[in-house]
């Protein structure tokens, strides 16, 4: 290895070693090559350009969405004494003349730079009459299309290739599958990079996936049990929810700070920072939060609706422990939630390419959940990782999930759906299968029906839960417009002709006592 930069590594970083692969990728870069640089979060992919910067001549170029950021990093790195600076919208006009007569006179080791900002004409000119180390490309997997941070400008960051043909860039990313890194290498038009992708497992987080009954008590439990003083996320899907269950857990004297996209930017950035800086601190927040925030002791990462991909999962779970100290990833669903992303799905104005790509990554997520056996192992085989044994650290391993012959009961609960005219819910049709009454059973005479009370040897939550798993496997699908009318797709057929058989999770439902202050 390089001993200057082993050198600074050690003087300028303080850190005693490289980690993986951050001497190989720094070689890699100081040749001159391009590279694509896929690291779990919390692996060090910023030292992998930081440090090139140092050993370079010229200025690198970091190019990163994350406003919000920048000038926390451009801080932290003056403490180490490094000559850093940025370029966005939220600086007035004095500040960025300072910087870009900074970047000329070859002042600045490193500059950020917001992707919109670095393709007007006016940057480009100016870098081109700077002297450039380097581009760095980070969160690299915006540029593609089918991911779910897609953006825009960073297709044209193609541009780059043939302006500044003499620097080497390198594009990073924590999540990337093999065909996101492929789009990365052909969309940014890297020129034969060298790839470096390392393993997606972080060994030190526990996932634990449970059935939402009471979202709301189960998580005050998790975090009264296991969390009391520790700082965390939780993730809602909705504005409204993050601030409901920011009060509420305020209420339950903790300190919880909301974070949406709809808050006013200066209190984003206020709650952003005392996060960051603060310990015992629980954000609760929509996906608006988390991207490229480097907090090394959040112990949990917690969420209260299904994401809607298991890139996403994967990206937000990996906010927890990554100071390699035990960390859990802790989540709640229920057959809403899958409701509500499927019907969300398949109202968006997208094409119909796309929503094909997103109703399969959908599946995943909800396989992920209704798995029986070890979580991690098809968390990482999901990347390509096929290789992994049970892990011993997930929810299925620890305590092994008992499954039961669903068989007749899904065959009853299907007949039951298609009975009815596939034209209600599944709270109509569970009463249908117990035999209860209600206003809708008489007006449609569904006792008369011959699915009528069959299913009076399960309860109303087993009921639910066998909708639930069948609605996430996808045997019954759910009605966008209207609310969460159930019906029959292909893919129930073979077991209601008796030739398959289903094993079905049995849901533990743990019963908690409500009392009337504590709202479930
Ligand atoms: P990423 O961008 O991959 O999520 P970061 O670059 O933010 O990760 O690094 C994560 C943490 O690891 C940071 O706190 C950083 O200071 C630390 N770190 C990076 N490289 C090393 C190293 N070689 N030795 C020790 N700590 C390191
Ligand atoms: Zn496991």
């Amino acid at each position: 290895m390089n001993q200057r930069a082993l050198q600074i590594l050690q003087d300028v970083f303080g850190y005693d070693q490289f980690r993986e692969p951050q001497a190989e990728v720094i070689e890699s870069l100081l040749h001159g090559h391009d590279a694509l640089v896929v690291v779990p979060t919390g692996g060090g992919k910023s030292l992998c350009y930081q440090l090139p910067a140092l050993l370079r001549t010229g200025t690198a170029i970091v190019i990163s969405p994350l406003i919000a950021l920048m000038q926390d990093q451009v801080t932290a790195l003056s403490q180490w004494g490094i000559r850093a600076g940025c370029l966005n919208s939220s600086m007035d006009f004095s500040l960025i003349a300072e910087t870009e007569h900074q970047l000329r006179s070859g002042q600045l080791d490193l500059l950020y730079i917001a992707p919109e900002r670095l393709l007007q004409p006016r940057t480009l000119s100016l870098l081109e009459g700077s002297s450039l180390a380097l581009f760095a490309i980070d969160e690299a997997h915006c540029v593609s299309q089918w991911g779910h941070d897609f953006r825009p400008e960073y297709l044209q960051l193609s541009q780059l290739a043939n302006r500044f043909p003499s620097v080497p860039r390198i594009a990073l990313t924590a999540t990337a599958d093999s065909r996101t890194q492929t789009e990365i290498v052909e969309r940014l038009e890297l020129r034969e990079p060298h790839l470096f992708i390392q393993g997606f497992d972080r060994p030190n987080i526990r996932y634990r996936i449970g059935q939402k009954d009471s979202a709301k008590k189960q998580l005050l439990k998790f975090l009264q049990d296991e969390h009391p003083k520790d700082s965390g996320i939780i993730y809602c899907l909705s504005r409204k929810r993050v601030e409901d269950t920011a009060q509420w857990l305020c209420d339950q004297g903790f300190n919880a700070l909301p974070y949406h996209a709809g808050l006013p930017a200066d209190l984003r950035s206020h709650h952003q920072h005392r996060f960051l800086n603060e310990e015992n601190i629980i954000m609760v927040a929509t996906i608006a939060f988390g991207m490229g925030i480097d907090k090394p002791n959040v112990r949990y990462v917690a969420h209260l609706d299904l994401p809607k991909s298991i890139e996403a999962y994967y990206q937000e779970t990996g906010r927890a422990g990554r100071d390699g100290q035990p960390a859990d990833a802790w989540m709640v669903y229920g057959l809403q939630d899958v409701m509500f992303l499927r019907q969300m799905l398949e109202s968006s104005q997208a094409a119909d390419e796309q929503k094909a790509i997103e109703r399969q990554k959908l599946e995943a997520m909800l396989g992920l959940c209704e798995i029986t056996s070890c979580r991690r192992q098809v968390l990482l085989s999901y990347f390509g990782e096929k290789e992994h044994q049970p892990c011993g650290n997930c929810d299925t391993c620890l305590e092994p999930v008992p499954v039961w012959d669903g068989t007749e009961a899904a065959r009853k609960a299907l007949s039951a759906v298609y009975r009815s005219g596939q034209r209600f819910g599944v709270n109509h049709v569970v009463d249908v299968l117990m035999g209860k009454p209600n206003e809708k059973t008489d007006r449609f005479a569904h006792h008369k029906l011959s699915t009528w009370g069959i299913g009076k040897d399960l309860d109303k939550n087993q009921w639910r839960s066998v909708f639930r798993q069948l609605v996430a496997r996808g045997m019954l699908g759910v009605n966008v417009d209207q609310h969460g009318v159930l019906h029959l797709t292909d893919k129930c057929r073979p077991l209601l002709r008796g030739e398959e058989k289903i094993q079905l999770r049995k849901d533990q439902r743990k019963s908690v006592a409500y009392t009337k202050n504590q709202v479930p």
